[in-house]
């Protein structure tokens, strides 16, 4: 056929370039105590921008899980297939400790070399991280048995991915998932209905039935379950596999046809006299699996971080090619506000995200003072990270035109992942609502927080106002009120690593729009869309962080 036209003022393929040349990231990598493994992560950079994972990321998608209820003769295996690529991905992740390195390594800063690793890692597909979270979260809820935490943690910290259904402890390495979620009731736990019959002569063990609603990854090894045990609700592990090789009784329903997160795997399950191990003790599950949940609230931030990062690089990288007008899309002043604008939200969050996980670390170490400082700053920052993703995610979008709206350029992936965060453990409210207790029955968090806006008192007179606003919102800490006071908390908490620690240019457009007195949503001050900064924004300064290094040909 003869040519009918010639292709031109497109960009170039985004690939070939290092994810981790991040500089809030890698400032904040340094800074939290883990510059150590800034090589590693750097390598886990190069692997995620490369092309063959970026393929990989797209056929985990484009693939995804199939449910084997039964085999050909009828018996039952409740097993999911996927597609090599998800086997690769989930090769990558635990080979590089993203599910486990911390309880390994506990070199000052591994929490921390951790997250920068999910982080980075996380732009290949946003999926295969959920398995990989909840293995890392479940060893602070596992080690409430003591018995339990010896048998299998080392397993779950083994770099070794190792897939199928066999008996936990004939496995090279094993994985951990989560189930909690009954149809009545995901928030409001108590109200599940799953029971737990002790298993008499046998002493930890329990047999569960009941249903639950939601668990993902149902490929796992092991799982941290709640059911009503004879003292209450409590929290169990469950293995997928028998220690005998016979399996459990753990059926596979359903999976999920969810918006988004398509790679990964999400069932319905029915509990069927399966056998599990009590963890901590009978009636206090919700505090014992609270510590998972603790964990995988730290992933939510970190992947919304991700999720507008890898947004914010592709709008920046195709508005530095494209040509409307006559002029480069970057350099439309227009435009550029709104790169700036997305490029200021996200490193925002990818500040805060950090300075949790390096509170988690010190936590971790014994820090009572960081302890108390995450309980209240983890709550409202995933509040309101999570809040501010889908429409990141949106405009981003946008930024690519019609192209943008088209699955092959990969941002419709990342705008359905994007409102998931905000769902999973505590929705919107739930984790508003968790600030406010927090904020009113310890006062010790509230203290730990406030000490950590104090370090920067005087620096800028926009944050100064800000939290004197934010202490007069204190005075009305009412349930209807929470979504204000977690989104002051958590506005001030990013000014203020900002002005700390950020880019000079980023910190005084976020202050100029975000904090200022005129800011949120005036006519003249901040708009509510994304692309209204103050006058004066060093804008090109910004987007220049966020715009990606691609090589030439
Ligand atoms: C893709 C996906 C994967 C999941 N994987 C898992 C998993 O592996 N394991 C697992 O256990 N669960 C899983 N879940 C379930 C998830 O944790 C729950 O959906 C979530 O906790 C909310 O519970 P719910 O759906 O029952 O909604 P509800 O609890 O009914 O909440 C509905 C709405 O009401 C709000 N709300 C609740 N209480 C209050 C209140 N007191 N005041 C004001 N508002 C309130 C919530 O914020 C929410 O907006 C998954 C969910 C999804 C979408």
């Amino acid at each position: 056929m003869p040519p009918t036209h010639e292709v031109f003022n497109q960009p170039p393929a985004l690939t070939g370039y290092d994810v981790a040349d991040d500089p809030a990231m890698l400032s904040a990598l340094r800074r939290e105590g883990a510059g150590w493994a800034e090589d590693a992560v750097r390598e886990l950079g190069r692997l995620a921008g490369s092309a063959q994972v970026q393929e990989q990321g797209r056929q985990a998608n484009e693939y995804p899980p199939k449910l084997r209820t039964h085999d050909r003769f009828g018996n039952r295996v409740d097993e999911v297939e996927f597609h090599p690529a998800w086997h690769e991905l989930m090769t990558v992740a635990v080979r590089h400790g993203l599910h486990a390195a911390p309880w390994r390594d506990t070199r000052p800063g591994a929490h921390v070399a951790r997250a920068a690793g999910f982080y980075v890692w996380g732009a290949a597909d946003a999926g295969h991280c959920c398995p990989v979270s909840m293995t890392y979260a479940v060893v602070p809820a596992l080690r409430h048995t003591a018995g339990l935490a010896e048998r299998f943690e080392p397993l779950l910290a083994a770099p070794e991915y190792d897939f199928g259904l066999r008996p936990p402890e004939t496995k090279r390495g094993l994985l951990a998932g989560m189930s909690m979620t009954e149809k009545q009731g995901g928030s409001d736990v108590r109200a599940n209905t799953t029971r737990a019959v002790p298993v008499p002569g046998d002493g930890g063990s329990y047999l569960l039935t009941g249903h639950k609603w939601f668990t993902s990854a149902p490929m796992c090894d092991l799982f941290m379950v709640l059911a009503q045990a004879p003292g209450g609700l409590s929290c169990f592990l469950l293995p997928r596999v028998r220690p005998d090789g016979t399996p459990n009784g753990m059926r596979l329903q359903r999976l999920k046809d969810k918006l988004g997160n398509r790679s990964n795997a999400s069932a319905e399950v029915e509990y069927d006299e399966a056998l599990a191990w009590l963890v901590g003790e009978e009636g206090r599950g919700v505090r014992t699996i609270i510590e998972m949940v603790n964990m995988t609230r730290l992933d939510c931030v970190l992947g919304t971080a991700t999720g507008m990062r890898a947004g914010v690089t592709m709008a920046a990288h195709h508005a530095a090619h494209r040509t409307a007008f006559g002029r480069k899309l970057a350099e439309q002043p227009l435009m550029a506000s709104v790169l700036a604008d997305l490029a200021i939200e996200s490193e925002a969050t990818t500040m805060a995200a950090f300075r949790l996980a390096g509170a988690t670390d010190r936590a971790a170490g014994g820090d009572e003072q960081e302890a108390a400082f995450r309980r209240l700053a983890l709550a409202v920052t995933k509040y309101w990270a999570c809040k501010r993703a889908p429409v990141h995610a949106a405009e981003a979008l946008e930024c690519l035109g019609g192209n943008g709206y088209v699955e092959e350029s990969g941002m419709p992936r990342l705008y359905r992942e994007a409102p998931l965060a905000s769902i999973w453990e505590g929705s919107g409210n739930v984790a508003a609502l968790d600030a406010l207790r927090a904020l009113t029955r310890q006062p010790e968090s509230a203290e730990a927080f406030f000490a950590e806006l104090d370090q920067a008192a005087g620096a800028d007179s926009r944050l100064d106002q800000a939290v004197v606003r934010l202490r007069e919102e204190l005075g009305d800490p009412s349930e209807a009120r929470a979504r204000h006071l977690a989104e002051a908390m958590a506005l001030t908490l990013q000014g203020a690593l900002l002005i700390r620690y950020g880019d000079p240019a980023v910190a005084d457009a976020f202050a100029g729009s975000r904090l200022a007195d005129d800011a949120g949503g005036g006519f003249w001050g901040w708009g509510r869309a994304f692309g209204t900064l103050p006058s004066g924004t060093d804008t090109a300064a910004i987007i220049g962080r966020a715009t990606p290094a691609v090589p030439a040909g």
